[in-house]
């Protein structure tokens, strides 16, 4: 039986968050001393993940994300992928990932059975990345990108939350390397989630102001087929570009409308939402296939119609619905 909700969404696509922990700050998502880290016997283990991915499996569920934290951290991560890609009615397997470790796991991350990535990078600038991220060396990020390219997780995507006063003038730079490599550029509007959701007013800025960008350079944004899995991106060609572009809108034009996803958060509890505070343990059901499909439909029965984050002025309210962070519910 399907995961379809009260409003008909059909729910077939699961992030699982495999660690809290990272190996940047990234200053939209952590504070300069990360997070309060999980102890790692409250984290669940590999065999409980593809219990619960084999429960999701059974009721649709055909696409997998690994997220996190960094997903890369987290040792012997490949066991994990290499055994969720043996799971009956899993077709897709993909990670987003900031890209740093890549060098060394995007070829043996293919093999295990990743299909593709999507690698966070902010600004092309090495002491601008070095300051949002807090200390990432640009370098290895773009070899990363390289070696995903190398490995053939493509179509390869590059994630950019757009910071208003931050890095919203590198889009030219960005724009430019869309023409010159194959690269899915996504542009995020910043949330305002966990506790770094305080700066809404100063780093928002809408997608809008990429389309003009482009439209002043003199490469107009074309409406364009998505890629595999774009999700709620919009897409774009840029006029000779080897690239192309996505826009991702939560705030100006939120998509909970066509939203197909749940998230698994490594500590064992289910969201229906990444903008709700309801969650749902795991691990009274572990051990039991029944339970798991039981828990992931009540899940999904009780999942909002929309995120509360549907207008600036909405999202700018203190809102206790999102005070689990980014790092600790999977992005
Ligand atoms: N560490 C991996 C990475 O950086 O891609 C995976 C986890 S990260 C939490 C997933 C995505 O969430 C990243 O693309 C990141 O840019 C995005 N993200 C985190 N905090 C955000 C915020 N406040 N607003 C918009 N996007 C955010
Ligand atoms: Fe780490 Fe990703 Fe959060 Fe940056 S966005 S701090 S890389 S989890």
């Amino acid at each position: 039986m399907a995961l379809i909700d009260r409003y008909g969404r059909k729910h077939d696509y699961l992030r699982v968050s495999v660690t809290d922990r990272c190996n940047l700050r990234c200053i939209y998502c952590m504070g300069p001393d990360g997070v309060k880290q999980i102890p790692h016997d409250q984290i669940l283990t590999y065999e409980e993940i593809l219990e619960v991915i084999t429960a999701a499996a059974a009721l649709g569920v055909t696409r997998v994300r690994f997220t996190g934290g960094e997903p890369l951290v987290r040792q012997e991560l490949l066991h994990l992928v290499e055994k969720s890609s043996r799971i009956p009615g899993i077709a897709e397997l993909t990670m987003s990932t900031n890209g740093i470790l890549l060098p060394k796991f995007a070829g043996p991350l293919k093999k295990a059975g990743l299909q593709r990535v999507n690698i966070s990078l902010d600004s092309l600038k090495p002491d601008l990345y070095r300051k949002i991220t807090r200390g990432g060396d640009l370098n290895l990020v773009l070899a990363g990108i390289g070696a995903a390219l190398e490995a053939d997780l493509k179509p390869v995507k590059v994630n950019i939350v757009l910071m208003k006063g931050i890095n919203h003038l590198e889009v030219p730079d960005f724009l430019a390397l869309a023409l010159e490599k194959e690269l899915h550029l996504r542009f995020i509007e910043y949330m305002p989630i966990g506790a770094q959701g305080s700066k809404l007013q100063e780093y928002y800025l809408p997608l809008s102001y990429v389309q003009e960008t482009a439209a002043r350079m003199g490469l107009p944004l074309t409406p364009a087929e998505s890629p595999a899995g774009a999700g709620p991106a919009e897409s774009f060609n840029l006029p000779g570009g080897k690239g192309t572009i996505g826009l991702i809108h939560p705030i100006s034009r939120h998509f909970c409308g066509t939203c197909n996803r749940l998230r698994l958060t490594a500590e064992g509890f289910l969201k229906c939402c990444l903008y709700w505070q309801q969650e749902y343990s795991v691990r009274p059901a572990l051990g039991d296939a029944a339970a798991l499909q039981e828990l992931l439909r009540k899940v999904v029965r009780l999942k909002p119609e929309k995120h509360l984050m549907s207008t600036v002025e909405d999202a700018g309210a203190v809102n206790p619905r999102a005070m689990r962070g980014m790092s600790r519910t999977g992005g």
